[in-house]
């Protein structure tokens, strides 16, 4: 697929086009940091290209943070009270532009989750059915990054239509990596010229300095090899939940947690069903209607964020962590607990750290 080098004001020129055909959601400056926000004609030249990562990740353009899912009546007067109608949502095509590969892998992992053979949910089907992706590769990643131990990369182009690789001089090497990519260029032409020898050697060598800016985490294939009990009677879940305030940070910045939770809220004779981010870290979370809590204590509860990621994906799916490496919790636990280190923990306790 056909790979071309765009100068910024050509880039931004690209996004403005697209603005006037589909909606567009990009990363832009929200107080201290930076945010997946829909950006229109005027906004175009407010688009981050060179964010480190958003704290919040693009999944909630996929799975809401909070989301009104049906509304009813509860008047009696209604002659349709108490029936359930679905609440309006925008389905129309969109590009999410500048999203970083270690969130668009992320998507994949959410789709074992939302999109099954078994089961399918609406919303999110059609919201990934009417996007496209143009990915920005990661040409300096942080220090909490760790996304080529866990399957991704800086410029991984897994479940991205259009990589951007910033080549350090003002310009950017546009890779279309999907059929879909390739429809997106043919709607709105991205103008530029074709990527010459000495472009893709750049793009080649910023792709290797990248990768080797991360500091491998160790083989995790013993996650896989190893019995799950062995894990979960661990004595090292102790010193992991020691600090933990259970804040849910974590959960509610990853890009892979996909947990919810329903609840009818009513106004007057104003009903609506919501769908709500939920936490494994919160003790409400398993609390059951007969008082009983499976996970009541703290160690349960963060030995299960731990496990799901780490043990019980893995066991299930046979598709490595359910974790990308991009590092939000790491950076925003308020008590610097770090995945990265209780892998280890998890790996020394098989014997097979490295
Ligand atoms: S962000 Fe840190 S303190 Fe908060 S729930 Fe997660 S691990 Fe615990
Ligand atoms: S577990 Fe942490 S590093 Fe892994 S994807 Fe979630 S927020 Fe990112």
């Amino acid at each position: 697929m056909k790979r071309l080098v765009l100068t910024k004001d050509e880039l931004t020129a690209w996004v403005r086009r697209m603005t006037e055909g589909v909606r567009v959601f990009a990363p832009v400056a929200v107080g201290d940091y930076d945010e997946f926000r829909l950006v229109d004609s005027d906004q175009a030249d407010l688009i981050r290209w060179s964010y480190q990562n958003t704290r919040l990740s693009p999944k909630g353009l996929f799975h809401p943070q909070a989301e009104r899912m049906f509304k009813f009546s509860t008047s009696k007067e209604d002659p349709e009270w108490n029936i359930l109608k679905e609440v309006p949502k925008d389905f129309s095509p969109r590009v999410i532009v500048g999203m970083r590969p270690c969130d668009a892998a992320a998507l994949k992992i959410m789709d074992v989750n939302f999109d099954t053979p078994e089961y399918k949910d609406p919303w999110w089907v059609r919201r990934r059915e009417a996007t496209t992706i143009v990915g920005l590769a990661c040409t300096s990643p942080s220090s909490t990054c760790f996304c080529t131990s866990v399957n991704s990369g800086p410029f991984d182009t897994k479940g991205l239509d259009v990589l951007l690789v910033p080549l350090g001089d003002g310009r950017f090497l546009l890779d279309v990596v999907s059929e879909r990519g390739e429809e997106l260029c043919q709607q709105f032409g991205p103008g530029g010229k074709e990527a010459d020898s000495e472009a893709i050697a750049t793009y080649e060598g910023l792709k290797k300095k990248a990768e080797a800016a991360l500091v491998p985490i160790g083989d995790l294939s013993p996650l896989k090899e190893r019995d799950m009990l062995e894990f979960f009677n661990s004595p090292i879940w102790d010193e992991v939940q020691f600090a933990c305030i259970n804040c849910g940070v974590c959960t509610y910045l990853c890009p892979t947690c996909w947990c919810f939770d329903i609840q009818d809220e009513v106004y007057e004779s104003e009903g609506c069903r919501l769908r709500l981010w939920d936490s494994c870290m919160f003790p409400l979370f398993t609390l059951h209607g007969s008082g009983h809590n499976p996970r009541a204590e703290k160690l349960q509860r963060v030995r299960q964020r731990f496990m799901h990621k780490l043990k019980y994906y893995v066991d299930k799916y046979g598709q490595g962590v359910a974790c990308v490496g991009c590092g939000r919790c790491v950076q925003f636990c308020p008590v610097n607990i770090d995945i990265r280190e209780v892998i280890r923990l998890m790996l020394v306790q098989c014997e097979c750290a490295v």
